[in-house]
């Protein structure tokens, strides 16, 4: 038994580091918060958490592209072809089940009823619908006209207003309120870097599918490139291997600096406390039942054995609050762990991590009905199938990075003629919910990309019977 415990410590090394990390880092989070630190002081501390958020960035951009590029070009066409319609399909099942979920919970609980806790200043007016410009800037940046550029930039469409005065003209960026007249105002599509790396991941995914595709297609001719993706997919895989070290450490700062510098909880209490409540109910559901049971019927194998190996994807995505950051760990965790079969996590992974996002659409779902609710305004069932319709296409748009969620709110809001500027209403706990919601996004790629291995085992086994399978396997 001894050797057996000494067995369980070694392969479970890091996975009991993680837990030890994120215990150690709430002790120390709410140790230090008597102190008061200043905020300058709590920069300096969390520092080290803020070190491994950047090691992580720092490989997403060459692993998205080269783990599609070796992911597809790997398979046949039909392969592929077969694999990626099974993954959107799982994609939107899920999804809209998550919204679903949302919806019936936040009508339950009903946590906006009753009069607005706190007073937002509300303009009153109505907003030109501009949900269409936000849909059209998601499928504008599929297709980006500068593959540098969508390295760091994507596009989004501004409304302008010029004001003549006396001698000057000055043109303000609309940030989507204002009523401007259409006279004096300009659209226009520009390109912005977002908020924490503005990488325009959509993009990049959409042309790695294409260049994988193609490069699968030149057979012989094709094999440099293929090679060449390959090794750096192999060499990145590697710096993941030496980053996973440091890991623990970083998730330590990264929950204690956050616990030191949060707002008191104790008074988020009454309609925020109840729209809190909701969404985390909500999410569980999703993430503990739903998406658990949905792996079991497709697999009929134990749902949580696959999470228990997920552990460390799952607690830095609460970490960092990035599915995007996460993605090397969840590769590690699906490939070592999990034994996923790497043409299938190369494939799914990146994609899953930019369009797939469970928990964002839970959230978006709840929080414009609790919008609606705090502003007494009754919605009709063609205002909820519009409101799940745009969660759907927000948690799409939304890019794997700390609180996208919260900025792709506004497409949910303007369909159905919310106010926007009550955001600001739920934006004290959204640090919280975003790491929860993060968490349920990792999950949901993850079991997805053991659902879509199952579904496909038939390809696979053809495909290693065609090429001997030495790709990929050595
Ligand atoms: N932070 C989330 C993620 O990376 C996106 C969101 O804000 O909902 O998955």
């Amino acid at each position: 038994t001894k050797e057996s415990v000494k067995g369980f410590l070694r392969r479970n090394l890091f996975v009991l580091l993680t837990i030890a990390a994120v215990a150690l880092g709430v002790m120390l989070g709410f140790a230090l918060r008597p102190h008061n630190l200043t905020l300058r002081k709590i920069k300096y501390f969390a520092f080290p958490g803020e070190l491994l958020m950047r090691m992580l960035q720092m490989l997403v951009l060459p692993l998205i592209i080269s783990s599609l590029v070796t992911g597809i070009s790997s398979l046949d066409s039909k392969a592929s072809g077969k694999m990626g319609m099974r993954a959107v399909v799982y994609y939107m099942v899920t999804t809209l089940i998550a919204v679903f979920i949302g919806i019936v919970i936040v009508i339950v609980i009903k946590p906006g009823k009753g009069h607005r806790d706190s007073p937002v200043a509300s303009s009153g007016t109505i907003e030109p619908v501009q949900a269409a410009d936000a849909f059209l800037d998601l499928i504008r940046n599929m297709f980006p006209p500068n593959l540098v550029e969508a390295c760091f930039k994507q596009y989004k469409t501004v409304y302008k207003k010029t004001i003549y005065t006396k001698n000057v003209t000055i043109t303000l960026n609309l940030t989507d309120s204002l009523n401007a007249t259409e006279a004096e105002t300009v659209v226009e599509t520009i390109p912005v870097s977002g908020s924490s790396n503005g990488v325009n991941a959509l993009g990049l995914v959409v042309f790695s599918m294409c260049f994988g595709l193609v490069i699968g297609s030149m057979k012989q001719q094709g094999q440099a490139l293929r090679d060449f993706f390959d090794c750096l997919n192999e060499a990145i895989m590697r710096l993941v291997a030496i980053i996973i070290w440091y890991a623990p450490v970083g998730i330590l700062f990264l929950i204690a600096g956050k616990i030191v510098e949060m707002k008191n909880l104790a008074e988020v209490g009454g309609q925020l406390g109840m729209y809190t409540v909701s969404v985390i109910v909500g999410l569980l559901i999703h993430g503990l039942f739903v998406l658990p049971l949905f792996y079991f019927l497709v697999t009929r194998k134990n749902p949580y054995t696959f999470i228990a190996g997920l552990l460390q994807a799952l607690i830095t995505a609460l970490g960092t609050s990035s599915s995007s950051a996460t993605l090397p760990i969840t590769f590690r965790c699906l490939e070592e762990n999990n034994h996923v079969d790497k043409r299938v996590t190369r494939f799914i992974l990146p994609v899953g991590a930019t369009i797939n996002m469970d928990g964002t659409a839970l959230y978006e779902a709840v929080a414009a009905i609790f919008i609606a609710q705090v502003n007494d305004m009754e919605l009709n069932f063609g205002q909820i199938l519009t409101i799940s319709i745009t969660a759907t296409a927000a948690s799409i748009g939304a890019a794997g990075i700390p609180q996208a969620g919260l900025v792709t709110m506004v497409i949910v809001l303007t369909s159905v003629g919310l106010p926007t500027e009550d955001i600001t209403l739920i934006i004290a706990v959204d640090w919280f919910l975003d790491r929860l919601r993060t968490t349920t996004n990792v999950l949901g790629d993850s079991l997805g990309a053991g659902i879509v291995e199952h579904l496909s085992r038939q390809e696979l086994q053809s495909q290693d019977v065609e090429v001997g399978n030495s790709v990929i396997e050595e």
